[in-house]
């Protein structure tokens, strides 16, 4: 069997076995999931277990999430198609190239440039061009292009800061793992008129986020 063949049969068995499987139902993200080739994404040593129930390292101390988190993330985004999508926390651009599926166009803030360019290598050869990867402390978002319909958050931080919440378009939703260094609650955020609505979704376990509106180094 071909490469791509067998990386392709593993992402359908990712999306059943431990996507579907657990609640995810929005047929537009699960297409998204299965759509994306997550190895392209990951460092080639762990090119293998690209497609395993868990996190893995990118380098730098980062993890690209699990898939399911992932998954779960962008479905509560609700995103419709053609939103302007705010991600802080590119990483390997992996999440980005999820949301690049679903939505008008990406942003995504990373503070290490080493990060930022190699995840712009990947977008670029997956010929994904509707992802914009800026190198930054993105606790402040981004305002040059707010507001946003979706703002995701690849990283914890210690509550979710106001300037965040500001940069929401009119029923947007803001999702971010909120709480300790080590472990937070995801949270789903949706904008209001100036009302900010909270919800708590699950237990994880994500890096920091570090900086200014975030944890400090
Ligand atoms: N979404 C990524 C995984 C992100 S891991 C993926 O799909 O691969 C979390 C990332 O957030 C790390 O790369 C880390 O460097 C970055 N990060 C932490 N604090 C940040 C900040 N203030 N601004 C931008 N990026 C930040």
């Amino acid at each position: 069997m071909a490469d791509d063949d067998f990386f392709k049969s593993q992402r359908e068995r990712m999306v059943r076995v431990q996507i579907a499987s657990r609640g995810i139902k929005d047929p537009r993200v699960l297409e998204a999931m299965r759509r994306v080739p997550r190895h392209l994404f990951v460092p080639k040593v762990h090119r293998h277990l690209a497609y395993a129930d868990g996190p893995l390292p990118i380098g730098a101390e980062q993890t690209i999430s699990q898939p399911y988190i992932v998954a779960l993330m962008t479905e509560l985004l609700n995103l419709q198609g053609g939103e302007r999508v705010l991600e802080i926390g590119t990483g390997s651009g992996y999440q980005a190239a999820v949301l690049a599926y679903l939505a008008g166009q990406v942003h995504t803030v990373e503070r290490f440039a080493d990060l930022a360019k190699q995840a712009e290598q990947t977008l670029k050869a997956l010929n994904i061009q509707n992802v914009q990867v800026h190198v930054g402390d993105g606790t402040l978002g981004l305002p040059e292009f707010a507001p946003y319909m979706g703002i995701l958050v690849s990283a914890a931080a210690p509550s979710a800061p106001e300037v965040l919440l500001e940069q929401l378009a009119e029923g947007g939703i803001l999702v971010i793992p909120v709480g300790q260094r080590s472990n937070q609650v995801l949270e789903r955020w949706q904008r209001t008129g100036d009302q900010f609505q909270s919800k708590p979704i699950l237990s994880v376990a994500f890096v920091p986020l570090i900086g200014q509106a975030g944890w400090q180094e």
